[in-house]
């Protein structure tokens, strides 16, 4: 398989898929080994892992740039993220042992009820591209800390970082064959479904997600579904400081190139504060620097799959088409590398695939609104629901507005923000299960009921 460099188009390395046939020995060493991972003292394997969070910190240099070179983000968002993924470690080693602890639950005349966890054994962690340390962390960590082994398989567009993962965790101490790097694309990710495995845990599209959850189905094991979102973003007419809210506006729209699961896909803008806001908004945009994300300064790096500058052109060309205008950028920029312009639509509707369908690019559209009420209606109007941002002056106000929008998280005056602390859980077609959290610990675990009495 070849890894490429999508801010240049040329090729970093080729690497060797993992065969179906290795693939399944993988999985019957994984089996083999589970037991003795799982039999270790907690103690023990949170060490290991606390190892694995401090090498992360020894090679961040190595580890950033190489993300940056498969896919194309800024080296300091590449950075931030080795930091970030680091700070959901911590949070793991620091609550796991509270909530796996076995729990005394009551005493039932001469009974003694009791409460226990144990892993769900060989788990597939399937994972995406666009931030593949932390997407990776929210499922191989707490899979580990619980004893579980895991088949990992990385995105075919984030495979270095998938073999530095591995590297790494094996350094620390992770037996060679309780977590294995399953290396390829859908053929690879297909092989995993074809085994019988205890557990499927994916972040990545939902047509995939979907897929996954149909295919394995009838193994009646837990299936962890981590998906898209088209989140929408609402600026009430109760704002302060219309530059700021702008700005970090932007910032939730474009970071990372708009490639977040949780990243701003929608606008709307109460049409008293209308204009003001447009017009900040527009100058934070057009002051983005876009270029190669290895170069210092740089915002906006390529996208990571170049197929993707024809979808994104696809859906301005239909918004255009149905009354939509361009207030900045709108186009991909000439070169070998897959940039594209950071883009603004205004004008934008429900009829268009812009408002609708997860863009997943730097480009975002704007609506105008009268009231709450048509803010939440258009906000409700979409297949998923991952998170929703509302920013006004008036905490009630604001508070009022979300309980109204069914997404697992709700944003006032912040957004495109993930905490360990809470749970990560996507509605409708933004997924399935929970992530982080003390319920993301309690993913990957079974629970084991205990009715002891005293002979
Ligand atoms: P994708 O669905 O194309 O691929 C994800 C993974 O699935 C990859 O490893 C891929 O090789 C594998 N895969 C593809 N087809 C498969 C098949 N038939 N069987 C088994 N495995 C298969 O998604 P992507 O492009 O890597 O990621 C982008 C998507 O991920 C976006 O929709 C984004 O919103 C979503 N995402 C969600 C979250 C979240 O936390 N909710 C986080 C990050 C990304």
């Amino acid at each position: 398989m070849k890894i490429m460099n999508p801010a240049t188009g040329e090729m970093l390395k080729e690497v060797k898929e993992t065969q179906t046939a290795e693939i399944t020995a993988a999985w019957s060493r994984a089996k083999a080994a589970q037991g003795a991972w799982n039999a270790k003292p907690l103690e023990e394997r949170l060490a290991v892992i606390r190892r694995y969070h401090d090498l992360l910190d020894r090679d961040a240099e190595t580890l950033a740039r190489d993300l940056s070179l498969e896919v194309g983000k800024p080296l300091q968002e590449s950075k931030n993220e080795v930091q970030g993924a680091r700070g959901r470690i911590r949070f793991f080693l620091e609550q796991s042992g509270k909530w796996l602890a076995p729990q005394s639950i009551r005493t039932d005349g001469n009974t003694r009820e009791e409460l226990s966890f144990d892993p769900l054994g060989v788990i597939a962690n399937i994972s995406a591209w666009n931030y593949p340390y932390h997407v990776g962390v929210n499922v191989y960590i707490p899979a580990l800390i619980s004893g579980n082994a895991v088949l990992y398989k990385p995105s075919e567009f984030a495979t270095l970082t998938g073999l530095h993962i591995a590297r790494l965790l094996h350094e620390a101490g992770v037996p060679e064959n309780v977590f294995i790097p399953i290396i390829g694309d859908r053929v690879a990710g297909e092989a995993l479904l074809d085994l019988p495995l205890d557990g499927y845990f994916f972040t990545g599209s939902y047509r995939t997600g979907k897929h996954i959850a149909e295919r394995v189905a009838s193994k009646l094991v837990p299936v962890g579904l981590e998906l898209g979102g088209k989140d929408p973003l609402y600026v009430t007419d109760e704002i302060q400081d219309l530059k700021k809210v702008a700005g970090a506006v932007a910032e939730g729209c474009f970071y990372n190139n708009g490639q977040s699961c949780c990243a701003v896909e929608r606008v709307y803008v109460h049409e008293k504060v209308y204009d003001g806001f447009i017009k900040h908004f527009e100058a934070e945009v057009r002051a983005l620097k876009v270029g190669n994300p290895i170069e210092a300064g740089i915002q906006q790096g390529s996208l990571t799959r170049p197929a993707h500058l024809a979808f994104l052109e696809e859906q301005i060309s239909d918004a255009l088409a149905k009354g939509a205008e361009v207030l900045c950028g709108g186009k991909r920029i000439p070169g070998p590398g897959a940039y594209f312009e950071p883009t603004v639509l205004v004008h934008a509707d429900h009829s268009m695939r812009i408002m609708m369908e997860e863009s997943f690019g730097p480009v975002i559209g704007i609506m105008k609104v009268r009231d709450d009420d048509e803010a939440i209606r258009l906000m409700q109007d979409c297949e998923y629901g991952l998170t929703a941002a509302v920013y006004s002056g008036n905490e009630t106000r604001g508070r009022s507005i979300l309980s109204r929008i069914d997404a697992g998280t709700s944003y006032l005056n912040c957004c495109d923000r993930v905490s360990p602390y809470l749970p990560w859980a996507g509605r409708k077609h933004s997924g399935l299960g929970t992530t982080l959290s003390w319920l993301g610990i309690l993913s990957f675990v079974r629970p084991r009921g205990w009715h002891v009495r005293t002979p």
